[in-house]
């Protein structure tokens, strides 16, 4: 494959004596990262005043800075400051512009933490962060908080510990590993957690969360590729967030991984400036079908510190979606999702499309606008469920059924739950009652 002419510019800025194929290398990317201002200025050829240095420093000060030569090859040198790859790679000022509603960590993700390095929010799956390391520092990422946090690089004996947390707990079924970005770890350090994880029975799939593909393609090698085949079944998500991200290069790291077998997704983030437009989002979409990738979901930004200026209304990814469903195939809209603050895991919002309703009926608009109606049975004899599967007419596989119990709205929905409303703790008018 060849090099494009800003590759081979930004190499030979970088080095002159090393051979042009050193550019595929993952490794010599993650040593050349761009990682203060002055390099930056230098590989792209320009000079920020001293006013704006200033202020880019300072905001380095706060939150580093680092960039893949690669990446950074992609940024269009004409009008670099509405590029979006400038945008998610490069220090805006505004960072610095902490609202009264942003926090640190609004997923609580550290308070829903049982041990270091997991995060148990939901009753069947755990996040687990294997890596502190990432190809690039996304200035939109929303465990700011921790980027560039040498200190908390987690070390064998903390993941070792939560892999013995997720023997321990039989409801876990479903492990994400992220990060930092689980593909910076070494070949042979993956496959250890992937074969701990997997001889782990109630673990039935593992996901990993990466933007390799995306900022740094060549780490997607031969190796890591059949390594990973070992331990399906795997899937993989990615972040795509703009339709120029999807390179030669991407597209290559996104075939070996396909081709592997491993069923790939993409979670974007919706961010202002860069991508909050429905005609962006839908080229985004079809260029991730075609490379074998299913937009999984689209975030609204978090309220992390120093993202305010990335954030958009959520009438936004309302129209957006607007613009996606019923427009184009099932398969290329992703679920819009805001993660609540809080810790209350990821809600999904959509556009209405049930207008209206009566005891026989139910009106829906499509995408189009029209409306209209679905004539529901006029007698239908709801099986009465409690949870006793041995007198049930049903013809559930005894063998696969899980009879936890219910809970959050699902309880309020059962018939052999008593429970009639849910009331947060705290509430005061229920205090007011002992
Ligand atoms: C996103 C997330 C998950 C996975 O959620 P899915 O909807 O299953 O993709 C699990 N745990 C945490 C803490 C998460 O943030």
């Amino acid at each position: 494959m060849e090099l494009t002419l800003r590759q081979k510019e930004i190499f030979r800025a970088i080095s002159s004596v090393e051979p042009l194929s050193q550019w595929y290398d993952w490794k010599w990317h993650m040593r050349n990262s761009i990682k203060d201002i002055e390099t930056f200025e230098k590989l792209f050829g320009i000079r920020f005043s001293n006013k704006k240095r200033e202020a880019f420093q300072k905001t380095v000060d706060k939150f580093p800075i680092a960039i893949t030569p690669y990446y950074l090859s992609l940024i269009n040198t004409d009008d670099f400051e509405n590029d979006p790859v400038f945008m998610q790679a490069f220090p805006a000022p505004l960072e610095l512009d902490v609202m009264d509603w942003d926090m640190s960590d609004p997923l609580h993700e550290d308070r829903d933490s049982p041990v270091a390095g997991v995060t148990h929010r939901y009753p069947d799956r755990v996040l687990l962060l294997v890596s502190n390391i990432c190809g690039m520092y996304c200035r939109h990422c929303t465990r700011k908080r921790r980027v560039g946090d040498v200190d908390s690089i987690p070390g064998r004996t903390e993941i070792m510990a939560g892999i013995e947390y997720i023997r321990n707990t039989p409801k876990i079924r479903d492990v994400l590993l992220s990060g930092g970005d689980p593909f910076l770890l070494a070949d042979d350090y993956l496959d250890w957690i992937l074969s701990e994880l997997q001889a782990i029975d109630h673990v039935e799939v593992i996901r990993i969360g990466t933007r390799t593909p995306v900022v740094l393609p060549y780490r997607i090698t031969g190796e890591l590729v059949n390594m990973l085949k070992k331990h399906h079944p795997l899937w993989i998500n990615t972040q795509f967030n703009h339709p120029r991200e999807i390179t030669r290069s991407s597209r290559e790291a996104l075939v070996k991984l396909a081709d592997s077998g491993i069923p790939l997704g993409n979670q974007t983030v919706l961010l202002a400036g860069v991508n909050d437009c429905p005609r962006i989002m839908r080229s985004l979409v079809h260029k991730l079908v075609k490379n074998r990738v299913r937009p999984y979901y689209l975030y609204q930004c978090d309220l992390s510190e120093g993202l305010s200026h990335f954030r958009t209304p959520v009438g936004k990814g309302i129209e957006i979606m607007e613009s996606l469903i019923g427009h184009t195939s099932g398969f290329c809209i992703p679920t819009y999702v805001i993660d609540a603050p809080g810790g209350g895991g990821k809600i999904p919002v959509m556009p209405n499309y049930l207008i209206s309703w009566s005891t026989n009926k139910v009106v829906l608009r499509n995408y189009e606008g029209v409306i209209t109606t679905y004539q529901e049975p006029h007698s239908y004899n709801p099986q009465f469920c409690n949870r006793n599967c041995d007198t049930c007419d049903l013809q559930l596989e005894l063998g696969d059924a899980d009879d936890n119990r219910a809970v959050g709205i699902e309880r309020l929905l059962s018939d052999y739950d008593q429970t009639i409303s849910l009331v947060p703790s705290g509430n005061e008018r229920y205090a007011r009652r002992d």
